[in-house]
């Protein structure tokens, strides 16, 4: 084990644990009761996790989402909590590219991105393109200085509350796939909801590009291109940007992202966890607390076990990405998919351990079953985990799906 939290770490866990337990675990249950959160809400939500450091504003980026591991503490300890919150503020982040886009989109948003008010969404996969991303069909054509998009996107987080998006499309003429960021102010765009077992107060929807015209300093390669001749700097952790080195940048993100999702599912696991241990505790059938049974000790052994080494493979994976080491790809996966497929298992045995009660709206094991079993799909799926770790393991010429 190469790598240790420090004690600024220990400190952000520690106020951010303190406020999502006073400020935001009350409300949660009645939140979740009315589904996906208005813009004014998760607005509201951003101002007080700011209050800790956690945002995109220049103050807080740094300590948010510049070292990758303040932004895993952050997943797992939000998500140990409130899944659906670390879906809102985690899939937000293509607002770090706001200050690089053109003067129409700093002039929209940045007097709000000032005070943290930006929601940002990423929009790639699409009705007939989802683990096949290399076949999606929205196209980009330039037309004098913008390009002129077209196209479908669906089960994107955000959507319905994103003031950007940051877009996925084929170029019409060259065939390459780029990356528009798209602000909805200048480029209005037309979006849906669609509902989910899980997840709830996060909203997600279908995107309608038709004829949405975005200048053409928005294409991804020209803000990075601002980025490298020194005019901005793009937030994003130094080690993110050593991996451009090894696989595109899309990739190099989902490095990121996917050691998130293992944090955020090691956090639904110790939500489950540290119910369970409680309630084994409390709860006497028999004349006895129900933690004296050996069967429950054996669930919470399993629990505890699939907890801790999600954890380790999650940071190990955050730590590679830090040092911009390529081995961060094969972990990441390892860990998002080792993780995810964990937390289904946790949060069935939490309810198994809480009987009745844990299949009861009144408690929220119900909440942390949908919520997991919402993991091992988005971000890429268990299965294409398994084939990315394959290919990093075996060789390029190994790949089962290129
Ligand atoms: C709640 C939620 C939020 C999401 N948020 C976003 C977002 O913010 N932005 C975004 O762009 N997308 C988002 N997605 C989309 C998500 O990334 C896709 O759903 C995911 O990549 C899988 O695509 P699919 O659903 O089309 O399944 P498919 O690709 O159709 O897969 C169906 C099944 O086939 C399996 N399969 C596919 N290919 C192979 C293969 N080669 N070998 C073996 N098995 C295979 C899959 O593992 C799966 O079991 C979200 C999805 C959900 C559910």
């Amino acid at each position: 084990m190469d790598f240790e939290f420090s004690q600024e770490h220990r400190i952000f866990r520690s106020s951010l644990r303190d406020l999502l337990e006073k400020e935001i675990a009350p409300i949660v249950d009645e939140k979740e009761k009315r589904g996906g959160l208005t813009k004014e809400e998760a607005l509201d939500l951003y101002a007080k996790l700011r209050k800790v450091g956690i945002g995109y504003d220049p103050e807080s980026i740094e300590v948010y989402f510049e070292d990758p591991f303040y932004y895993g503490i952050a997943s797992e300890e939000i998500s140990r909590v409130w899944a659906s919150l670390n879906v809102v503020i985690g899939m937000s982040f293509p607002v770090v590219f706001v200050n690089l886009a053109s003067d129409e989109t700093k002039d929209a948003l940045g007097k709000r991105l000032e005070k943290n008010q930006v929601i940002g969404c990423l929009a790639v996969t699409e009705p007939e393109a989802g683990s096949d991303t290399s076949t999606l069909k929205t196209t980009a054509e330039l037309d004098g200085d913008e390009y002129v998009l077209n196209g479908t996107k669906t089960w994107i987080s955000n959507a319905p509350i994103a003031d950007v998006a940051l877009v996925a499309a084929r170029n019409k003429e060259t065939g390459a796939q780029e990356m528009f960021l798209v602000d909805r102010i200048n480029s209005p765009f037309e979006t849906s909801e669609l509902h989910k077992i899980g997840w709830r107060c996060a909203p997600t929807g279908e995107i309608y590009f038709k004829n949405c015209r975005v200048p053409k300093e928005n294409a991804l390669s020209a803000m990075v291109a601002k980025s490298l001749s020194g005019e901005a700097k793009i937030p994003i952790p130094e080690g993110v940007t050593k991996l451009y080195g090894y696989m595109s940048p899309l990739s190099a993100i989902f490095c990121m992202a996917r050691a998130g999702m293992a944090l955020m599912a090691t956090g639904i696991s110790q939500g489950c966890l540290d119910a369970s241990v409680s309630y084994a505790k409390q709860r006497k059938q028999f004349g006895r607390p129900i933690g004296r049974f050996q069967l429950i000790q054996d669930m919470l052994y399993k629990m505890l076990s699939i907890t801790e080494s999600s954890r380790l493979l999650a940071y190990k994976a955050l730590d590679l990405v830090t040092k911009g080491d390529p081995k961060a790809r094969l972990m990441s996966s390892l860990a998002k998919g080792y993780a995810c497929e964990g937390c289904v298992k946790v949060a069935y045995y939490a309810i198994q351990i809480h009987g009745a009660l844990g299949l009861s709206e009144e408690y929220p094991l119900e909440r942390y079953f949908r919520d997991a079993r919402m993991m091992t799909i988005p971000d890429g799926t268990t299965e294409i985990q398994k084939l990315i770790v394959g290919r990093e393991l075996l060789g390029k010429g190994f790949s089962a799906y290129v």
